[in-house]
């Protein structure tokens, strides 16, 4: 059994941006600028949030953190994205989700420039990514695709089963997995809460990415020998034997699902880092493609 490990893989993957923007300074040009946006004060989000503000000063982007309280309304939020929209300096800027309930969610979304939209939450981005364009590829997925190639694992061909059918993970997950590309070419299946026969079905898939957030979900009888395994899960169980108070489970049963695996990541330190190091890759994206 092998470790994904998202932790290493990202920090290779930080170290090679770092380098492209020491670069861009030395040639004079613009540093990459990331904005994200906070609403309210959930201790998960704003985790998320300062983690990816960590990981841009890290490579040497410029980053602002919007803080804004819960009570705000969706005109305000709107008001805040237009003006993101409007700054030249910022290249990239994501919001935080999920939003306070008198937030549509879809409605922020929509109104981010899809050219700055470096979470590839915008529809034109994700239709652009179903037809297989140059566009910013979910942080997420993208994550997933990264580290399966970096460590060799072939798909073309393979039965692979996606659980959960989230806009963030699942979906684009199963259609970026079924596509013409070096890390795709795969029969996918997509399982969600109303599948029948999961079990059956996980049994015989050669890759499994499981992201329906509910803890330890797959078990070891639930899949086959030789499986690889991705675990996109990221649940705060309660849990008094730690300072905090909780720990973070994955989806995947790990401790019955690895022995009968090639491939497994772990939770944490395997899709949740490559999430953010892939983030940082769009924004520079942003950046090359907004002065070009
Ligand atoms: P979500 O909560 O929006 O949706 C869950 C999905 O799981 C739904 O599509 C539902 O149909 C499916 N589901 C629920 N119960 C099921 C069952 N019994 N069998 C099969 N499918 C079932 O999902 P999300 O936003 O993609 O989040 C999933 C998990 O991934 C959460 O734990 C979340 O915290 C985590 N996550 C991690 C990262 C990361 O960077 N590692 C990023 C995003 C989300």
């Amino acid at each position: 059994m092998v470790i994904l490990d998202g932790k290493k893989t990202s920090e290779d993957i930080k170290n090679e941006i770092a380098k492209a923007v020491k670069n861009r300074k030395n040639e004079g040009k613009k540093t990459p600028h990331l904005a994200a946006v906070l609403v309210g004060s959930d201790g998960a989000s704003m985790t998320y949030v300062n983690s990816k503000v960590k990981a841009c000063e890290k490579v040497g982007f410029n980053s602002t953190l919007i803080e804004l309280p819960e009570n705000t309304t969706e005109d305000q939020l709107l008001d805040e994205i237009k003006d993101l929209n409007k700054d030249k300096n910022i290249d990239g800027f994501i919001i935080q989700l999920p939003l306070p309930k008198q937030i549509n969610e879809q409605k922020v979304l929509m109104a981010v420039d899809p050219n700055k939209d470096v979470d590839g939450f915008h529809p034109v981005n994700v239709g652009k990514m179903a037809l297989d364009l140059s566009t910013f590829l979910p942080a997420t997925p993208y994550g997933i695709l990264e580290l399966l190639e970096r460590y060799d694992i072939e798909t073309s061909g393979k039965n692979v089963v996606v659980i959960g059918r989230s806009h963030i993970v699942g979906r684009p997950m199963s259609i970026l997995m079924s596509q013409k590309r070096k890390v795709g070419n795969a029969t996918v299946t997509l399982a969600h809460s109303r599948t029948s026969n999961l079990k059956e079905i996980t049994a015989k898939a050669d890759i499994i990415v499981a992201a329906l957030g509910i803890p330890e979900f797959l078990k070891g009888d639930m899949v086959k020998d030789g499986v690889v395994v991705v675990d996109v899960g990221i649940t705060r169980v309660k849990d008094d034997t730690k300072k905090r108070g909780y720990r973070l489970a994955g989806d995947v049963d790990f401790n019955s699902v690895s022995p009968k695996s090639a491939y497994i990541t772990p939770v944490p330190g395997g899709v949740g880092p490559m999430t953010i190091a892939m983030l940082l890759k769009n924004t520079l994206l942003a950046c090359e493609r907004n002065e070009s």
